[in-house]
């Protein structure tokens, strides 16, 4: 488990929205945002010459069409208002629609559940007959539990039950490659090196958390880290995008810790959308809070349904609601369920 990919279960920030509920006095609520801007036409919103082929739309609202660059320019103390409300419900449409599928195991073929929690279906009742702490209490011990085992001789990561599975059987090859899996850090850290000269996000986003926390026989360095992790986010890779929304929230900067919260969650990252959740519930915004605990307890990411209770139980969420996500919890849980992943956390609750 030494080298394991870092599932990324930042148990204080990801509880944090569990003692903020507690502890904070809620105020606001979510503003809807509307905007009356302009229709789409084909004619300058500046100078209004009609259409022809080479109108520029606007990047931040994509409606407002130009000339060129001096029409926009001249346009824009007019337009900016507009402009920013509707980039915003732009990104707020991308935000909230349903995030894309979970990646599946590559040898069991079940998608890979954001914590190994998600693998524990719940009893098939509403919420108000499930006990308030029977969340917490349930399946505390497991909350850190790895869900996925990167190997980086083949930059693929496995879910637990597999891993488990190989090691039960005592198979410690890789499946894909037959290399060695008995290797030391250090054969595993060159193998990984290999994969991020070759521009393989994981790899870079592993390098990066090695070097932020100086393990592995990786100098600790925060710069080269956070470099790292921009570089894999480039590429696109949600968990990098997570991670550098974890150094900005620990240095304070909330902006930039929500843009790469947001930007992970639109790439499906479950963690990172809990996190968002945590910080629109700081933030007194209860509809957007409920809105990603709603989202990332559907796709079966128990942290965001036991937040979720604590919502109902405070009011900020509808029985009818909690109830429909709580189902949809629990089909998706039933869908990343299997013997072997049973099997997993069976042995991690015996070995505790
Ligand atoms: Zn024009
Ligand atoms: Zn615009
Ligand atoms: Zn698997
Ligand atoms: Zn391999």
């Amino acid at each position: 488990m030494f080298w394991t990919y870092p599932t990324t279960s930042p148990a204080h920030f990801s509880n944090l929205g569990v003692s903020l509920i507690f502890r904070l006095g809620l105020t606001g609520i979510a503003r809807c945002r509307t905007s009356n801007i302009m229709t789409t036409t084909n004619c300058c919103a500046q100078c209004g010459v009609a259409g022809c082929a080479s109108l520029k739309t606007c990047k931040s609202c994509m409606e407002a069409k130009y000339c060129d660059a001096t029409c926009q320019r001249n346009h824009w103390p007019m337009h900016k208002q507009d402009c920013k409300l509707r980039a915003a419900e732009l990104r707020d449409e991308a935000l909230f629609k349903d995030p894309p599928a979970k990646e599946d195991c590559p040898i069991c073929f079940l998608p890979m559940p954001g914590k190994i929690l998600s693998c524990v279906t719940l009893p098939p009742a509403t919420i108000s007959s499930v006990p308030i702490n029977y969340f917490a209490d349930a399946h505390q011990e497991l909350a850190n539990l790895t869900t996925e085992t990167y190997y980086s001789c083949c930059g693929k990561s496995i879910c637990g039950g597999c891993v488990h599975s190989f090691h039960e059987s005592g198979n410690l090859k890789c499946p894909f490659c037959n290399a060695d899996r008995n290797k030391t850090v250090e054969e595993q850290v060159e193998d990984n090196m290999k994969r991020v000269e070759a521009n393989d996000p994981p790899s870079i986003c592993l390098l990066a958390y090695c070097c932020y926390k100086g393990l592995n026989g990786v100098q600790q360095d925060h710069v080269k880290a956070k470099e790292l992790y921009v570089r894999a986010a480039d590429l696109g890779f949600n968990k990098a995008h997570y991670h550098l929304g974890m150094l900005y929230h620990e240095g304070g900067n909330l902006k930039k810790a929500r843009f790469h919260f947001e930007a992970a969650a639109m790439l499906g990252d479950e963690l990172a959308r809990n996190n968002l959740g945590s910080i629109e519930f700081e933030s007194g915004n209860m509809e957007r809070a409920v809105t990603h605990w709603t989202i990332g307890a559907s796709g079966g990411d128990y942290l965001a349904m036991h937040k979720l209770k604590i919502c109902f139980g405070k009011d900020y969420a509808s029985r009818v609601s909690i109830d429909s996500t709580l189902a949809a919890y629990n089909s998706s849980c039933a869908e990343m369920r299997s013997e072997a992943r049973d099997s997993y956390i069976r042995f991690n609750l015996e070995t505790m």
